[in-house]
């Protein structure tokens, strides 16, 4: 996968301090890394997926509390918020990050394909945004990633995907657009080949493929994901909304 990065830079250890941050699809991959990662700069985290067990020991190791959400579900997305609100008195941080791949063409025409992932990668984006809408604009503050992709940004074979992800990224400026005058933030990123099972399910050849088209020559860490949303979380990106920031190795520059 090409040259690896060194990702052992120095944390700002405060840079989420006092900050109630809940992640979705967390229990593995970009979401456990950006748990791992929001805790480091002391935020409180919420650890939330369908995987109760990884899910579970994540929350442990990251001194946070776990929650079993299925983003699809608007019924569990209500009973977490409140949960959480009981418990923290606030929400500061919402990272949509569940999300899933299946090949498919226009060709096959898989109608089922095409709704589980836009169950998954589109409403449950939607979900999240509108459960944590009302809390933040409560406040007066907060800050929402959606993480899309780079197939939010061009075209490419999986149809259903790719339709998932541009929807993430219309999504994400429509509510910029409508909350930013409450002090609400909501910005995309749009990750290339970073290193979790959904890339490594891929296959060697089609990694091979993708790194190689890749002007960096390498795929990437999941933190370094995790940085720019750690960023966006922050108040350090306080006038950036309604944004789309790419995380690809200037794959699709
Ligand atoms: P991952 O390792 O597969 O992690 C995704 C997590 O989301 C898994 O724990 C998964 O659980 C969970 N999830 C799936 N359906 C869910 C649901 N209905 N409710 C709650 N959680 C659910 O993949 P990743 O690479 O970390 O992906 C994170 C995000 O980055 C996704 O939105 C993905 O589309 C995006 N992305 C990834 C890449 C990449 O190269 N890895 C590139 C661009 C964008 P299960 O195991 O049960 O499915």
């Amino acid at each position: 996968m090409g040259q690896s990065a060194n990702t052992d830079q120095l944390v700002h250890t405060d840079q989420l301090a006092k900050k109630v941050i809940l992640i979705t699809g967390a229990a593995r991959g970009q979401g456990a890394a950006e748990a791992r990662q929001a805790a480091e700069r002391g935020a409180t985290v919420v650890v939330t997926d369908v995987l109760d067990d990884a899910g579970t020991a994540v929350a442990k190791e990251v001194g946070g509390q776990y929650h079993r959400l299925d983003v699809t579900s608007s019924g569990e997305w209500r009973s977490v918020m409140e949960d959480v609100v009981a418990t923290h008195g606030r929400l500061d941080g919402l990272v949509n990050n569940a999300g899933i791949f299946r090949h498919d063409s226009i060709l096959d025409g898989n109608e089922d394909n095409f709704r589980l992932i836009t169950e998954i990668n589109q409403y449950g984006v939607f979900n999240g945004m509108a459960a944590a809408a009302h809390i933040m604009k409560d406040q007066g503050a907060g800050s929402i990633v959606n993480i899309s992709s780079v197939a939010g940004m061009r075209g490419q074979r999986a149809v259903a995907y790719v339709a998932s992800k541009w929807a993430v990224r219309g999504m994400t400026k429509s509510a910029a657009s409508q909350l930013a005058r409450y002090n609400v933030r909501v910005n995309s990123v749009h990750p290339g080949a970073i290193e979790t099972d959904m890339l490594f399910d891929l296959g060697t050849e089609t990694i091979d493929r993708l790194v190689g088209a890749t002007p960096m020559g390498r795929s990437a860490k999941p933190e370094e994901v995790g940085n720019v949303v750690m960023f966006l979380l922050s108040d350090e990106s306080s006038y950036v909304t309604g944004a789309e920031i790419v995380v690809d190795g200037a794959l699709i520059a």
